[in-house]
């Protein structure tokens, strides 16, 4: 039987960069994908436009966006950090790329394809596509081979790069947790993450598509602000997303079972009194105007049913007719909108997941785990996790790139 020198399991994003890396390097290496293409989590990436990087250049406030196991990363982001992954795309894999806002850096194509497509034309003849492992035999602390559905590979080494467990139609199904777990791994228990929330309101069905631009929201905890996002955010039929929720529950994974209540400020730039002023002046020169018209001068027009339903008024009562009670429930709402949540969306629609591969258990120098010799773990299969705006992609390619660096 042929004898690689290292076979790569998952042809994702941190597969493929692994694979560019082992062939510029000289090795004798085999992708293995059960799809029949690859790279389909990283085809539909950054809304099919690949968010590929953020664009931070100085090591220490790279880190800093990784809330959790950020410390793990330092390494690898020193040995290939955003300013190499832009070269790396640009000068390697011929694709150029722009910088947008928040430093979130895109093919200049705006297409995702670009970039699977590049790394297939360059990997072809290293790709068994279609061929999905289904085991790894170890002895002695080696791994001895790995079994497909198509045969048995050998190789010197093996790179584990089967990502996580969402998006599962993508081919992430979190099969290389059972295999590191079978190979004598801890594998933390996960929770989605970069994922919408949903919650026990009926009315946001009213909302479902609504994008709230320049809101503030906030996640309470024992009634006091844990967390809080400003940004956009959008309603669904059964919830919220949009990136600030994303970015928000980061830090609720494991608050769904309890529930939580969220605090959606629709007016952050005003304080409450200045915003009542407001008001009150608006109802005082619109006198005769009923309220569910006078709103049209602060809320998006689905909205505006929705708060007059929660502060129990008449949508049909006057400007002249509401009195400071009233009028302060309004102004609450507008300050202080709450959603109780009862859960995430879940593995089928969040960007990535925390648990997996304990990384108390692989190199960080090296990506190498810890317990079996010849393995090595890069991208989503980790306990790592980043949040929106290219930092994922980051630990993906960075991950491989020190894999494939401390290979002899
Ligand atoms: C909708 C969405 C949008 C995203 N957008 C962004 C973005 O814009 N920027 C960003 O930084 N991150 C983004 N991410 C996250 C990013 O896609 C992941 O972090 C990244 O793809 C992880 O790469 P990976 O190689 O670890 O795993 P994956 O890309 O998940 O690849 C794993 C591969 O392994 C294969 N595989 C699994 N099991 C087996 C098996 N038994 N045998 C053979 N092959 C197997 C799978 O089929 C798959 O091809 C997004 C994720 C989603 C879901």
């Amino acid at each position: 039987m042929k004898k690689y020198d290292l076979i790569i399991i998952g042809g994702g994003a941190s597969g493929l960069m692994a694979g560019v890396l082992a062939k510029d390097k000289g090795l004798d290496f085999l992708i293995i994908e059960k799809n029949k293409r690859v790279g389909m989590k990283l085809g539909i990436t950054g809304k099919g436009r690949c968010n590929l990087s953020n664009y931070i250049t100085d090591l220490d406030t790279l880190v800093s966006k990784y809330i959790h196991n950020g410390k793990f990363l330092y390494h690898a982001f020193s040995e290939f950090n955003p300013v190499d992954t832009k070269k790396f795309f640009e000068e390697r894999m011929n694709i150029p790329l722009k910088i947008e806002r928040g430093n979130r850096v895109f093919p200049k194509s705006d297409r995702s394809l670009d970039v699977v497509n590049a790394f297939y034309n360059e990997l072809e003849e290293n790709m068994l596509l279609n061929t999905e492992v289904k085991g790894i035999e170890e002895k002695d602390g080696r791994i001895t081979k790995v079994i497909t559905d198509n045969g048995e590979y050998i190789a010197d080494n093996y790179i584990l790069a089967t990502g996580g467990k969402t998006y599962p139609l993508t081919g992430s199904t979190g099969d290389g947790y059972s295999f590191a777990k079978s190979l004598g791994h801890t594998i933390n228990y996960t929770y989605p993450v970069l994922v919408g929330f949903k919650c026990r309101e009926d009315f946001v069905e009213e909302l479902a598509g609504l994008t709230l631009k320049h809101v503030n929201i906030s996640v309470l905890k024992d009634g006091e602000v844990y967390k809080g996002e400003f940004g956009d955010a959008l309603f669904t039929h059964d919830g919220i997303s949009g990136p600030i929720i994303l970015n928000l529950s980061q830090y609720t994974y494991d608050m769904y079972e309890e529930g939580f209540e969220i605090s959606i400020d629709l007016k952050p730039r005003v304080e409450f009194t200045e915003l009542d002023a407001r008001v009150n002046k608006l109802l005082r020169e619109n006198g005769t105007t009923s309220l569910k018209n006078i709103l049209k001068d602060l809320l998006p027009s689905s909205l505006i049913p929705v708060i007059i339903k929660l502060s129990n008024l008449d949508p049909y009562i006057t400007g002249a007719e509401i009195n400071k009670d009233n009028r302060e429930k309004i102004v609450t709402l507008l300050k202080d909108l709450r959603l109780n949540i009862t859960d995430s969306e879940g593995y089928q629609r969040a960007v990535v997941n925390t648990g997996g591969v304990d990384i108390k258990e692989v190199d960080p120098m090296t990506m190498k785990s810890k317990i079996v010799e010849n393995l090595y773990f890069t991208g989503d299969i980790l306990d790592l996790f980043g949040p929106t705006g290219g930092y994922n992609l980051q630990i993906a390619w960075s991950t491989a790139f020190v894999a494939v660096d401390s290979l002899s």
